[in-house]
């Protein structure tokens, strides 16, 4: 969940979603939309431990950022009646940091890291005994009266999430009994998400703007709700009380998003890939010195989406744009100006 990303880990706390949230936050599996096959499983895993009073069985959830890995982890530990912790895998970077958090953990309650795959291996391997024994090893003191004691934390159930479930290391993927992935959202379910938090905002949107806004969200709730609260900002200093088409279609143009749902940054990768590299391979590196964007932020947010769509494609050589689409974008870049 956005709103809690980020908070202070040494001073963890639960922090009521109600106080933080200026938006809708699903709580219980019926308001959480879409994703229907994971959730039908979810419900049964949650439901049984629940009977049997036991913690859920450790789970890797992975796919890309807000697709619903926090919301989905909040919802099961509300069914299930118990806490849940968040934190976040870079965020940890002592031993230490993790060990208090273990050994302060009720029975049965969930511990959720987020970007899992970004924690030290130091504080990695403190997880294997704590998963698979409910045990931390501790090393206490230092130089030759260092020794090693061995303390029992609560029986709990670990969520990881990550958006690179090829950058698990094997010890600790064998570890999770349950690994999911979260795919992309229909703009369909988009459009009934954007519905449900345009209610929640007091704010009325036709079918047909919920429709074009889930369109251009790609494939994620986070976006979608950005993008509602944006296109909201646009109407209502029109002094205008509900979203339409018309409006939508102006507030998303206003906000360098094209009918695709392509956003400027997507449009600019794919212009220099054609006009600097003919269409590619180029390497990741270079493409994201050329545009300026972070390496991991153009392979965990733009990429997915472009991978999706066929404008990109992965080659060992780095990404290129499929011959078709190339004459596609040419004809679609043709006139316009680089930005850089
Ligand atoms: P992740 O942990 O995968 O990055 P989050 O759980 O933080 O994603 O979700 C991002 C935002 O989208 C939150 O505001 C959340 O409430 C909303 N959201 C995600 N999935 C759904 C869903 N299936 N239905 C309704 N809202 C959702």
């Amino acid at each position: 969940m956005e709103e809690i990303k980020g908070f202070d880990l040494i001073n963890l706390q639960e922090i009521p979603i109600e106080e933080t949230s200026l938006d809708f936050v699903p709580k219980a599996f019926d308001d959480y939309l879409g994703q229907k096959d994971l959730k039908e499983k979810l419900k049964i895993y949650t439901q049984a431990a629940k009977m049997r009073k036991e913690p859920l069985d450790h789970m890797l959830l992975f796919g890309p950022p807000g697709l619903g890995k926090t919301t989905l982890s909040q919802i099961m530990a509300s069914v299930m009646e118990v806490n849940i912790k968040i934190c976040c895998g870079p965020l940890l970077e002592r031993t230490g940091d993790l060990v208090a958090i273990l050994s302060g953990l009720e029975p049965r309650s969930i511990l959720f890291i987020d970007e899992i795959h970004r924690m030290p291996t130091v504080v990695e391997e403190i997880l294997y005994n704590a998963m698979e024994h409910f045990k931390i090893d501790v090393i206490i003191g230092q130089g030759a009266g260092a020794k090693s004691i061995t303390l029992p934390v609560s029986p709990f159930t670990l969520i990881g999430a990550t958006t690179k479930a090829g950058m698990i290391s094997a010890p600790l993927r064998t570890r999770f009994g349950i690994t999911e992935r979260l795919d992309f959202y229909e703009p369909e379910d988009l459009a009934k998400i954007i519905k449900q938090s345009s209610k929640f905002l007091q704010f009325s949107i036709t079918d047909e703007a919920a429709l074009k806004i889930g369109i251009c969200s790609r494939g994620t709730p986070r976006i979608a709700k950005k993008l509602l609260r944006r296109v909201r900002d646009y109407v209502q200093v029109q002094n205008k009380s509900s979203i339409d088409i018309q409006e939508t279609e102006k507030a998303l143009e206003f906000l360098g998003i094209d009918k695709n749902g392509l956003s400027t940054i997507d449009n600019l990768l794919l212009q220099q890939i054609i006009e600097k590299f003919n269409g590619g391979p180029v390497g990741l590196e270079t493409l994201a010195s050329i545009i300026g964007e972070d390496k991991d932020t153009i392979e965990d947010v733009y990429e997915p989406y472009l991978l999706r769509l066929g404008y990109l494609e992965k080659t060992p050589r780095g990404r290129q744009i499929p011959s078709k689409m190339q004459t596609k974008l040419k004809q679609k870049f043709v006139g316009q100006i680089s930005l850089l």
